[in-house]
């Protein structure tokens, strides 16, 4: 599994500091679970410890920073090998990591699944948080979502299938992170359902009137 797509350093630094709020931390564990690139810098993140992180002022830890200490620490593929990486363990439809099954205590079928138009579902996943939504997305193969930009940031985890937006083709394991600057319409590929886990901290805003419409009702 080839993941191109990765979450950026400043959400991994959120991450491993501990500043990341649940909702958002379960969409990096999940794509963690499907992403031994991201492992590795959340690896070398964590080895250099907390008294590190507090004492680097948020400026120096801007651009390329994780980049750079990775390279000091070189963690080469075979020493990465050596110390094994967790086995991925999957749901029963051999969609859900580990990390998102344990949080949902059901696999995919189990789900309560709400229809949103177009053969598309949404399931939403209840979190301790009030403002961040998420929610598992079901797309059917060669369907759009309805073209949309957004007020915060939006995750996007793909599980199975794979979409595609102007910004490029989003496979298993690929995270977006999209935030105000874009505005994109995502089609699901034409070979299978696209499965997804989206991660919201406002609503969408939708280009089309019938998206907008229905909105409010769906909570989207
Ligand atoms: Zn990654």
């Amino acid at each position: 599994m080839n993941v191109n797509h990765h979450p950026s350093e400043a959400l991994l630094l959120d991450y491993v500091s501990g500043t990341l709020g649940e909702t958002w931390s379960l969409g990096i564990a999940t794509h963690l679970a499907l992403c031994p690139t991201c492992r590795r810098t959340v690896d070398v993140l964590e080895a250099m410890g907390g008294d590190l992180l507090e004492n680097i002022s948020p400026a120096e830890m801007s651009g390329d920073a994780a980049a750079r200490m990775m390279a000091r620490i070189d963690v080469s593929d075979d020493a990465q090998n050596k110390t094994g990486l967790p086995t991925l363990q999957l749901s029963k439809s051999h969609i859900l990591p580990q990390p998102l099954l344990s949080y949902l205590g059901k696999d995919l079928a189990d789900l309560k699944w709400q229809r949103l138009g177009m053969g598309a579902f949404q399931s939403l996943i209840q979190t301790q948080e009030k403002d961040v939504t998420a929610r598992l997305l079901r797309i059917p193969a060669g369907k759009p979502v309805p073209e949309h930009t957004h007020r915060g940031l939006e995750l996007t985890l793909i599980l199975s299938g794979e979409f595609s937006d102007a910004t490029g083709t989003y496979k298993r394991g690929d995270l977006q992170e999209a935030d105000e600057t874009l505005g994109h319409h995502p089609c699901a590929g034409k070979d299978k359902d696209c499965v997804c886990l989206a991660i919201t901290d406002a609503p969408l805003r939708f280009r089309s009137l019938a998206a907008r419409i229905v909105q409010p009702m769906l909570g989207i």
